[in-house]
């Protein structure tokens, strides 16, 4: 089966769509170029519950959406949590506001709130000196390294609160909100970022883990800055691939769709060409991860994508390395990386191993 979106059109801000037994979708608008995410109220009827999954960023739109909702389509209905799926602004953003307003706990994984603490803390690995550091080492260009500093900051204001504590949820744990649904976890995108899978409606709500137009962002970041995000990425991704056909799968971005098989494969082999470029560009040679920012995004970046633009530079030169096709030459000042010189099948097929072996669905294929 091929990929088969829904045609439906979002929610209006403010309003909701039942779009699955138990399930509503809101939309809620983003200042960014992705200008949307998606959010879900997981709701037991017979019991008149509710959860929200998922907030938006701390903007006034987002309050003023959320209030409408809340005195509208869920007045009457008592809420139980606010749960979470990762930690990135567009998801956790305004779980401060609504679980003070709703007097609800804050329901996540631990090391997707751990990471959002430190981040929205301005800890280490957050803090203007670890990420200057990080950035120049790997070539960063001065326009580079003046919007990645930014960064901390933004997460701030998109993030300017945090619940000072939650109930845990984590892979292979259950919820109970109307139907039953199993919570899975998958690193790449964010450390232990939470997906919830219903098999009695066959719905999957894969956060930002499957998106059916754009690929998810995986970045190095300077937390684990010899990390292999897109190795567990890919890993998360074939999961994927058991679920049924008509599995209705509800993602943070983009409209709701069916055909995870084939969507997988289309995300499995779009890495596979980021990474036979990347190895073609460096046969024979040696280079930064900002030289190679270019050879994967040809067209001009704004400040607020070139961090996701170097990351993702990094994370596909980190998925070569691990798989021992590129060499990484460290020295006080600089990181590069390089290989010896490769034909064009030999690239493909490194390229195809790379992906194949992290996503365990190819052992050998010359
Ligand atoms: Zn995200």
């Amino acid at each position: 089966m091929s990929l088969e979106i829904l045609d439906r059109e979002p929610p209006a801000p403010g309003s909701a769509l039942e779009i699955a037994p138990g399930v509503l979708w809101v939309r809620m608008p983003l200042p960014l170029a992705l200008d949307h995410v998606n959010l879900w109220i997981l709701r037991d009827e017979e019991r008149k519950r509710y959860a929200l999954l998922d907030t938006g960023m701390d903007t006034g739109p987002t309050r003023d959406a959320w209030s409408t909702l809340i005195a509208g389509p869920l007045a009457g209905e008592q809420a139980v949590a606010v749960i979470v799926s990762h930690l990135h602004p567009d998801h956790i953003g305004l779980a401060h506001w609504l679980c003070d307003r709703l007097e609800v706990p804050l329901r996540m994984t631990l090391a997707e709130y751990l990471g959002a603490c430190l981040i929205q803390g301005r800890s280490p690995p957050a803090d203007a000196a670890t990420l200057g550091r990080f950035y120049a080492k790997h070539g960063a260009s001065e326009r580079e390294l003046a919007s990645f500093e930014g960064r901390a900051r933004f997460y701030v204001r998109a993030v300017p609160h945090l619940p000072t504590s939650l109930r845990r949820i984590e892979a292979g744990g259950l919820l109970q909100l109307g139907p039953v649904w199993q919570v899975g976890t998958g690193a790449g995108h964010s450390p232990e970022h939470a997906f919830f899978h219903c098999p009695e409606t066959s719905v999957l709500i894969s956060g930002d883990l499957l998106l059916p137009s754009i690929s998810s962002n995986i970045s190095v970041f300077t937390l684990e800055p010899e990390g292999d995000p897109l190795g567990d990425f890919l890993a998360a991704l074939a999961r994927f691939r058991n679920l049924s056909d008509e599995t209705l799968i509800l993602p943070s971005h983009g409209r709701p769709f069916r055909g995870a098989r084939a969507r997988v494969g289309e995300l499995l082999s779009h890495h596979e060409e980021r990474l036979a470029r990347l190895l073609t560009a460096l046969s024979g040679s040696f280079a930064t991860a900002s030289d190679m920012v270019p050879v994967l995004f040809e067209r001009n970046l704004s400040d607020h994508e070139l961090v996701f633009a170097f990351g993702e530079a990094l994370a596909h030169l980190h998925r070569l390395w691990q798989a021992g096709f590129l060499e990484r030459r460290e020295d006080p000042a600089r990181i590069a990386f390089g290989c010896r010189r490769m034909g064009p099948d030999e690239i493909r097929r490194s390229a195809h191993l790379a992906v194949g072996t992290a996503a365990g669905v190819v052992t050998d294929q010359a």
